[in-house]
């Protein structure tokens, strides 16, 4: 069985310092474990100190929240792909609705960063999700497939075979609503076919999580549906005894 994946997005929040004493009481509260991945994504600038209080821990992977597609260059403020794997990141997110709708980045852009973490060395948790509009048009599938196919259309299908993606309906981060399972099902369901058209692996392996308003009181009933391979967590994940008890799910 695929292991499921725990995705922690702190989004703005924890500096370096409160990074360091998150991480001291969240690996008290989370043993080492091999039944399943776990990601946790701080802001750049918590990445360094981050990776040294996860030295022993090769159970968790690091995670870079964003980058530029550039390798370097005139990008005041912005994060190049190859500093955040020199700062100790294995995966990038990318796509991440906060991204695309806070910050104006469309599906070309999405795709750029996408390659630039590969080129850099990293892997990809895609991120994609319909607005409440464009699910009121239901249009939720066809704007998730766009945002996909979009999203992988400059990488191999071998590197494709790598990402994981997200679905989290824009509606639903940190919103306190979330999808149903059934309707996470079916959108994931979606995903996977338009996978398979991209990498013609015979097992398809590559994780599809949920995000929204994940919490530990949903978070067991939304890991169950069928097809849902891991959660992706923001406001729920800044707690360290909450990300470990839904982390444990
Ligand atoms: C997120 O930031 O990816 C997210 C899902 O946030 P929240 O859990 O707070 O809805």
């Amino acid at each position: 069985m695929k292991k499921p994946v725990f995705a922690a997005n702190w989004k703005m929040n924890l500096g370096p310092q409160e990074t360091r004493e998150y991480l001291k009481t969240f690996l008290e509260h989370f043993p080492r474990t091999d039944d399943r991945t776990l990601m946790i994504f701080p802001p750049a600038i918590s990445l360094v100190v981050a990776g040294f209080a996860l030295r022993e821990r090769n159970d968790i992977m690091l995670g870079v929240q964003n980058i530029h597609w550039e390798e370097k260059g005139a990008f005041t403020g912005e994060n190049a792909a190859p500093m955040a794997r020199d700062a100790g990141a294995t995966v990038a997110l990318v796509g991440h609705s906060e991204r695309r709708h806070t910050f104006g980045e469309g599906d070309e852009i999405t795709a750029k960063k996408c390659a630039a973490a590969f080129k850099a060395g990293l892997t990809v948790v895609l991120c994609v999700g319909e607005k409440i509009e464009e699910r009121d048009r239901n249009t939720t599938q066809a704007v998730v497939l766009r945002q996909l196919k979009a999203g992988i259309s400059r990488l191999t299908p071998a590197q494709v075979a790598q990402i994981a993606v997200a679905y989290e309906p824009v509606w639903a981060i940190g919103t306190g609503r979330t999808a149903t399972p059934d309707d996470a099902t079916a959108v994931h369901s979606a995903i996977r076919r338009a996978l398979k058209e991209v990498v013609a692996h015979r097992n398809l392996d590559i994780p599809i999580l949920y995000g929204g308003s994940v919490s530990k009181d949903n978070a067991a009933s939304l890991l169950a549906a069928p097809e849902v391979d891991g959660l992706l967590v923001g406001g729920a994940s800044l707690d360290p005894e909450t990300w470990a008890t839904i982390a444990r799910t």
